[in-house]
């Protein structure tokens, strides 16, 4: 019997998680602890359901109305950040790190201190603390399994072979919700426009970020920072049937892709399953139905914050986490109606700028501790900006 984890069990991710332990063979998996935010309902109906050990809220406020929903269950309640990092650390054979943002991060960092497997949703935590996250999975032998579409597919198309002899990854995007719209139209579209994904049902906040292509830049930094590709070497293309989720190009000309259909639960399942592979319940693509598959190049006047990822890992350090707090708080403030859509990649690309060079920045070493004041400092930075603007 497996003891798992699921960090952010109420979101997307995580609910797409428990949907294949539930259809697992009785007996196959313990479920450790399950955390969330808001939804006491979600996260209290799941740990009665799993037989949970532990169940966290990551709100202090409320304790106490997870704890009268889960009276009598058995299931140990606790709320806050202190008690997020306790799940984490509970032992555990497989967790699952899917809290959305840098709050992901720390309980990411807990769980690998552990030494079991982490499979790695939260893409966040790599952009702000690649070096980190990597060094303390090699100190405590935990394994780091990719959960992005496009990072377990590389994962895939690079089995069984030699990482130098790949000179090029070409991760897909579908182009998000605005992928026909031209320009003008983009910079007036509004927040419920942007929470419409074409192909995958995701959290909010992805797919928001997947409108902007936001997302497709944190996503070339987690490609950089987990299998080491240097940024010339990552391409984007627009593939709006996101059916081939990434392809690794190697130095004799062949291109290897992965293909499937945009159902998460193949990223997760593969994950849950390494190194073996088990059915899963995904749809069996139908080729000649599919038809056609079409490529282009992202138009970097209407994404230009695909560009900042490589202005972000010319620098490298903990431009990261400046890139990635800047980000979260453009959209915090795009969600509240306080800016425009467009606004987003201008504010986040006068944030890097403008924080350039501060001293918290200088620093060669990525600790957790840095990484939340250089997130703490860019969140403020942005919202004098957010002012500004509005002033
Ligand atoms: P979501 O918004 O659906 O769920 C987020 C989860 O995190 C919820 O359980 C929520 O309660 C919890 N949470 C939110 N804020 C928190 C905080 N401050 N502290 C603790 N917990 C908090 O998000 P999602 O779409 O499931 O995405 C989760 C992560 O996985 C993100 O990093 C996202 O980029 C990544 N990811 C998601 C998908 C997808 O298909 N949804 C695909 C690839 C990567
Ligand atoms: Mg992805």
């Amino acid at each position: 019997m497996r003891r798992v984890t699921i960090l952010g069990a109420t979101g997307s991710i995580g609910q797409n998680t428990l949907d294949l332990i539930r259809r697992a063979p009785k007996g196959s998996y313990q479920v450790v602890a399950l955390t969330g935010g808001r939804n006491i309902a979600q996260l209290a109906a799941d740990a009665r359901a799993f037989g949970a050990e532990l169940a966290v809220t990551a709100h202090d406020d409320l304790l106490v109305p997870l704890r009268a929903a889960l009276a009598g269950s058995g299931v140990e309640v606790a709320a806050g950040a202190a008690a997020l990092i306790e799940a984490a650390q509970r032992p555990a054979d497989w967790t699952m790190s899917a809290i959305v943002g840098v709050a992901g991060l720390a309980p990411g960092l807990a769980a690998l201190e552990n030494g079991g497997t982490l499979a790695l949703a939260n893409k966040e935590s790599l952009v702000t603390a690649g070096p980190l996250l990597m060094a303390c999975a090699q100190a405590t032998g935990a394994r780091i399994l990719p959960v992005d579409s496009e990072h377990s597919a590389i994962f895939q198309a690079l089995t069984g072979e030699d990482i130098a002899t790949a000179r090029r990854v070409i991760i897909t995007a579908s182009g998000g919700a605005f992928r026909d719209w031209p320009l003008k139209r983009m910079r007036a579209a509004t927040v419920a426009q942007a929470s419409s994904h074409p192909n995958w049902a995701m959290g909010q906040r992805i797919t928001i970020d997947s409108a902007s292509m936001f997302n497709k830049a944190l996503e070339v930094i987690e490609a950089k920072e987990f299998f080491g590709f240097r940024p010339e070497q990552i391409e984007v293309v627009i593939h709006p049937q996101s059916i081939i989720h990434a392809l690794i190009g190697f130095c004799d000309g062949g291109l290897m892709a992965h293909v499937g259909p945009p159902d998460m639960r193949h990223a997760i399942g593969y994950a849950l399953n390494w190194p073996t592979r088990r059915d899963l319940p995904v749809e069996a693509l139908d080729l000649a139905t599919i038809g056609r598959l079409d490529f282009a190049a992202p138009d970097p006047a209407r994404y230009p914050a695909l560009g900042l990822a490589w202005q972000v890992m010319a620098v490298g350090g903990l431009t990261g986490a400046v890139f990635n707090a800047a980000k979260e708080r453009a959209l915090d403030h795009f969600i509240a109606g306080h800016i425009g859509f467009m606004a987003m990649a201008d504010l986040v690309q006068s944030a890097l700028d403008g924080l350039a060079g501060h001293p918290e920045l200088a620093v060669s070493e990525i600790t957790l501790e840095r990484v939340q004041s250089v997130d703490h400092v860019t969140r403020q930075h942005m919202d004098m900006q957010v002012g500004r603007r509005a002033g």
